[in-house]
């Protein structure tokens, strides 16, 4: 009997999480090296963690009453009935390791991370449910200079990727935890005092995270969240100092930003310094970057009082941004220069040994041997939808006299016959000019 039908039904990707296919894998590739080679102009080290973690990290220290542990987790049981998470994101992973591998104790860490991270949320352009960041993350060091040494680090990213004129930072500073709870009675008061505008959302939020309302995107809200009383008008005194040293290196160091009040960030562990660089050429999905100090938590996760500062960055939404932007460089996707065919088996047998000579004296070739098979005449439309500049060609007689006919494929000009013994220095002055 055949097997019912349902079991033939192709099998699709879970909503909100993305292949990349070979067409976009350069753009990522690109923008990876860029990242990569950055960190290591600034000397931070990487760092990989696992993408599962115990819940309890994540709920520790993101904070149980926010989006992601209330409700965007992905968290499973598994076959011991530990509860495990899908990390979705970095930095507690990143603080996990550091404390356990004795990372932390008296020195200084620069460390970076990339890799994907996973939330249930609501699919749509620049938000998925398993994305891609890049953080940095610094750990023994009080700012503000490291602190502007993290936005330098992106503002050095956006100008390499021509970005600059699209992205705007904003800053805030969240103060002391008690400068914070000081600032939280007040700020209750006056959502008390406005209780009929607060939406349901707002008003479960103002037992539980009232600073989070601020945050809020309704516009029914918008008014009486204009007038709210604001933190920066509540600081205490070292972290006004602190903040008031941040923008002045900055102003001197001629980086522009935006003083945003009312910007909290969705995560608990944040104090003093949080800033985010965000565009408005992506919709409602505009923050691309967004970071702060968290001197808080290192201790809050058992280990010993630590200063800590970091960022993120979406991977998704700056390729989305370069490519509405029309930022994607030429060379991104560099198309091969060689294709090698044999004209039958015997001669792809000789391609193939011969496209390993060539790999090995010209390193930086882009070379593919033709397999499959196939008259001359399907060899050569191949060879050309390839994209190379040349093809190489092997076939009986040239096998039987050391010879290979070399063949343009972009310009108008005589194919070639030259010995193999000549084809390396051939192919090197060639492909020094474009
Ligand atoms: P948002 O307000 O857009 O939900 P967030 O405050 O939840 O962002 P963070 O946790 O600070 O985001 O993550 C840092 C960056 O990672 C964000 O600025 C954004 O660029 C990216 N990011 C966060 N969530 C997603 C997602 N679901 N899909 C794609 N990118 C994301
Ligand atoms: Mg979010």
């Amino acid at each position: 009997m055949s097997k019912p039908e349902a079991s033939k039904k192709r099998i699709q990707a879970i909503r909100g999480m993305n292949d990349l296919l070979p067409g976009q894998s350069a753009l990522w590739q690109y923008f990876e090296s860029q990242v990569r080679l950055l960190m290591q102009r600034y000397g931070y080290d990487e760092i990989r963690t696992p993408i599962v973690e115990q819940t309890a990290l994540f709920a520790r220290s993101i904070g149980e009453v926010t989006d992601i542990v209330e409700k965007e987790m992905y968290t499973f049981e598994d076959r011991n009935g530990d509860s495990l998470t899908l990390r979705p994101e970095g930095t507690a992973s990143c603080v996990r390791a550091a404390m356990e591998h004795g990372l932390l104790h008296n020195q200084v860490q620069r460390l970076w991370y990339q890799g994907p991270m996973f939330r249930h949320e609501r699919p749509q352009k620049g938000r998925y449910r398993q994305f891609h960041q890049v953080g940095a993350e610094a750990y023994g060091l009080e700012g503000p200079d490291i602190d502007v040494e993290l936005i330098l680090l992106t503002a050095r990213l956006w100008k390499q990727l021509g970005l600059s004129e699209h992205v705007t930072l904003e800053l805030n500073s969240l103060g002391s935890s008690e400068a914070r709870a000081a600032y939280r009675d007040i700020l209750v008061a006056y959502f008390e005092q406005h209780h009929e505008v607060l939406d349901d959302d707002s008003r479960r939020r103002l037992s539980t995270n009232p600073l989070r309302i601020l945050d809020s995107k309704n516009p029914d809200m918008a008014p009486m969240l204009a007038g709210a009383p604001q933190l920066l008008d509540h600081l205490d005194d070292a972290s006004r100092d602190h903040f008031e040293r941040l923008t002045a290196i900055l102003d001197s160091a001629g980086i522009e930003y935006r003083i945003n009040p009312r910007l909290v960030r969705g995560l608990d562990y944040y104090s003093r310094t949080v800033f985010e660089w965000t565009t408005t050429a992506l919709g409602s999905q505009g923050t691309v970057c967004a970071g702060g100090r968290y001197d808080a938590l290192v201790e809050q996760l058992g280990g010993k009082p630590t200063p800590a500062v970091g960022f993120a960055m979406g991977i998704e939404r700056l390729i989305l941004l370069l490519e509405t932007l029309e930022l994607v460089p030429q060379d991104a996707t560099p198309p091969l220069d060689v294709y090698l065919l044999g004209m039958d088996e015997t001669a792809t047998r000789a391609a193939l040994l011969l496209g390993e000579r060539l790999r090995d004296r010209l390193p930086t070739c882009r070379l593919q041997v033709h397999c499959g098979g196939g008259s001359f005449k399907s060899q050569i439309k191949k060879a050309d939808k390839s994209g190379a500049r040349l093809a190489l060609l092997l076939g009986e007689d040239e096998l039987a006299h050391d010879l290979v006919t070399l063949k343009f494929l972009r310009e108008e000009r005589e194919q070639q016959r030259l010995a193999q013994s000549e084809l390396v220095e051939t192919l090197e002055s060639l492909l020094a000019t474009p």
